[in-house]
């Protein structure tokens, strides 16, 4: 695992969302391995009230985190999803799984319970099932697919195939489209 890194606040920033009302969308390119913490107060999870901003930390405790203190709490569900979330302790982050372009929504799995009793019913509105052609992301490293279902396939590029991109993208005549 890459060495984990926060993403500036100044890397975001929150809109209106294709999936569900608000969301927090990249305001520059966020690189593989970035994660943003889910704030809040962390309250036993037999006294959760009607705080729609919960995050399960495990059995017994939950992270209370309503917006817009907590700028995690925007981060819409996907069933085809560029971040995931990971926790250490009793913290959670949610973290890119791939490089995020300008522009792009985050998004993670909210898990199959959350999404069977609250999403389905209604339809889900995610990139995913608005679109469902695998999508492909180029990065530096190599070629990822991800499949409407958020199954993942990477091809990482030889050191010459790397080369030979470097040298195309660095071409001015080829930008310019000369
Ligand atoms: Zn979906």
């Amino acid at each position: 695992m890459a060495d984990r890194k926060m993403i500036p606040r100044e890397w975001v920033r929150v809109t209106p969302s294709p999936i569900h009302g608000q969301g927090l969308f990249a305001v520059q390119p966020i690189p593989f391995a970035h994660e943003i913490e889910y704030t809040g107060c962390l309250i036993p999870a037999s006294q959760v009230n009607g705080s729609r901003y919960l995050f399960n930390v495990n059995k017994s405790l939950v992270i209370d985190g309503p917006v817009p203190d907590n700028l995690a709490g925007y981060i819409n569900h996907s069933c085809r999803p560029n971040c995931m979330p990971s926790g250490r302790g009793k913290k959670v982050f949610i973290m890119t799984v791939r490089d995020i372009r300008v522009g792009e929504e985050l998004t993670y799995h909210y898990g199959d319970g959350y999404f069977n009793s609250l999403i389905r019913p209604t339809g889900c509105q995610c990139n995913g099932c608005r679109d469902p052609r695998p999508e492909v992301n180029v990065a530096e490293e190599g070629l990822y697919v991800t499949m409407p279902s958020g199954v993942m396939i990477g091809v990482k590029w030889s050191h010459d195939q790397r080369e030979q991109l470097k040298s195309w993208f660095s071409d001015p005549n080829l930008l310019s489209g000369g």
